[in-house]
């Protein structure tokens, strides 16, 4: 431990965010940095607990808790206190392939657990990780790391988010030939056409791609497994196979009006955006918010992503649907510590739309009714109604209508980010891997072998959809599952 005394001798502080106003202008991101002997006092904060909950890494009541990934916080929070960046990048890479990602865009259930944060605000986990992989970037300690000795067995990793990607790195690591294979036109899954620029700079994504390549991962895009290249074919061309490929089928809204031009899935709209910033030019898929009043149905990350792209194409006004009720300002009685915090609080893109219309744009405890179109077939506007949450007879929560609490707001553009009902089936089908209940790919956690011989599955298209940091956590054991089923035995951690 640093510095005994530092967690009461220094406050927390986070570096500033660009301000709301500037950073709607252009799409780069909206976090700086923070000078060097502020985040090494930041790092003093951390008491080196004697059970450091922060990097437990366990669900308590359905949410993460602690670090996913297992991070040795205390120890790099330690080394950043004493300035020896290289050791401490060194203990971040021992259980975190991608840092430069996750000190991004993780939401931190480490911070929600740290212990400091029982009665003080919690250590800058997060931002300190970003610092110390930024700064062994920028001093040229990355790079390309190719194994001594190659195994000669062939493995095809189907998709290219950081699941895809973490176990690409860790079984080339292992010495294995991989392939990954991508139906996108760009390596990287949600971290390349999900989450936008302004949160994650698409340079830092190939950067990390540029790395794996020079290492021997050998990457393949434009191809979808089970469309245009049969998935038993690969069976048969490689020797085990790690299915990573998301749980990208969007939860629709089949109420009146549906159908009518200007009702899209938000993934539709945050695809298109990317891809006409990289290409420099807009397709025909293209849609634009600029001069709308939209409407984006969904309160979670997708919903918030949706917000701070409308914001930047100068959408006219923008409102948040949430059927859930307003946060409480603080931890309630039942979300004690160290569970992850379900506390009310301004994300990037509501803090923009705040900068610039006046307040929130999230309605709380609503839902929509129908949507209404104009006599060419486009969304005019849409027919929300206040719900309260009541129980049912077996005792569920439902939500109830409020009569007489109907409202009609003009739009001409609808976002739907209401979640995600799992994987895609073409190629689960295609291989005859058994789903579970919920209509992941039926692989126990911990082991990732699915019902096929050879064939794993990790990630999102695993347990649903999730977060990269346990993207990061499925890809890393799946490697090591893989390594097993080809060696007999792994070194992999
Ligand atoms: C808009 C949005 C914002 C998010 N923001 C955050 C955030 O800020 N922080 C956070 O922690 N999490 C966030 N998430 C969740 C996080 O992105 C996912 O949990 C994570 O990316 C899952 O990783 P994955 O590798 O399992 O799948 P994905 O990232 O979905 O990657 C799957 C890849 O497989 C490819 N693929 C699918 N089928 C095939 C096939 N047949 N052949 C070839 N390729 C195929 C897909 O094209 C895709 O590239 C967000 C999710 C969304 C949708
Ligand atoms: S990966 Fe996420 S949970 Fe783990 S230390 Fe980093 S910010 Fe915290």
């Amino acid at each position: 431990m640093g510095k005994p005394t530092g967690f009461m001798e220094i406050p927390r502080e986070l570096p500033e965010d660009r301000p709301p106003k500037e950073r709607v202008n252009d799409w780069n991101e909206f976090h700086l940095h923070m000078p060097e002997e502020k985040l090494q006092g930041q790092g003093a904060r951390c008491m080196d607990c004697g059970i450091p909950f922060c990097h437990t890494g366990t669900l308590l009541a359905g949410m993460a808790s602690g670090c996913p990934i297992n991070n040795l916080i205390p120890e790099w929070n330690d080394l950043v206190y004493r300035g020896l960046w290289r050791e401490a990048l060194e203990r971040l890479h021992k259980t975190n392939n991608f840092p430069e990602f996750t000190g991004r865009v993780c939401p931190a259930p480490c911070e929600g657990s740290c212990v400091l944060g029982i009665n003080e605000p919690a250590v800058t986990i997060k931002n300190i990780e970003c610092a110390i992989v930024d700064k062994g970037f920028k001093e040229g300690w990355i790079r390309p790391d190719p194994p001594a000795v190659r195994t000669g067995k062939k493995v095809a990793v189907i998709g290219s988010g950081p699941a895809g990607l973490s176990c690409a790195a860790q079984l080339n690591r292992a010495g294995h030939l991989v392939t990954v294979f991508e139906r996108s036109d760009r390596v990287g899954g949600l971290l390349m056409y999900g989450i936008p620029n302004m949160k994650l700079d698409k340079s830092i994504v190939l950067r990390r791609v540029g790395i794996m390549a020079k290492e021997g991962v050998k990457f393949v895009t434009n191809t979808e497994i089970g469309k245009n290249y049969p998935a038993d074919k690969l069976l048969k061309e490689f020797d085990a196979l790690a299915l990573c490929c998301g749980a990208t089928k969007p939860r629709d809204l089949p109420i009146e009006g549906r159908n009518l031009k200007g009702v899209h899935f938000a993934m539709e709209f945050l695809h298109a955006n990317t891809k006409s910033l990289l290409d420099g030019q807009k397709n025909g898929r293209f849609i634009s918010a600029e001069g709308k009043d939209v409407i984006v149905i969904g309160g979670g990350d997708t919903g918030t992503d949706c917000v701070g792209t409308s914001m930047r194409h100068r959408c006219k006004s923008l409102t948040q649907l949430e059927i859930l009720p307003k946060p409480p300002l603080e931890r309630a009685p039942d979300n004690p510590w160290p569970q992850w915090p379900k506390v009310y609080f301004l994300d990037y893109g509501q803090q923009e739309a705040a900068a610039l219309f006046g307040g929130d744009p999230r309605q709380y405890l609503v839902t929509a009714k129908r949507f209404i179109g104009d006599e060419n077939g486009s969304v005019k506007a849409i027919e929300i109604v206040q719900i309260e949450w009541q129980k049912d007879d077996k005792g569920r929560f439902i939500p109830k209508e409020i009569s007489g609490s109907e409202k009609v707001l003009p739009t001409q553009l609808v976002l739907l980010a209401m979640g995600f009902l799992g994987p895609e089936d073409t190629v689960l089908s295609q291989l005859g891997v058994e789903r579970d209940e919920r209509s992941n790919a039926k692989a126990e956690y911990g082991k990732y072998a699915t019902s096929v011989k050879g064939v794993f599955a990790a990630g999102d298209m695993r347990r649903g959809q999730s977060l990269i940091v346990w993207a990061i956590n499925e890809g890393r054991g799946s490697a090591r599952a893989v390594d097993e089923y080809l060696m007999g035995h792994s070194d992999l951690p």
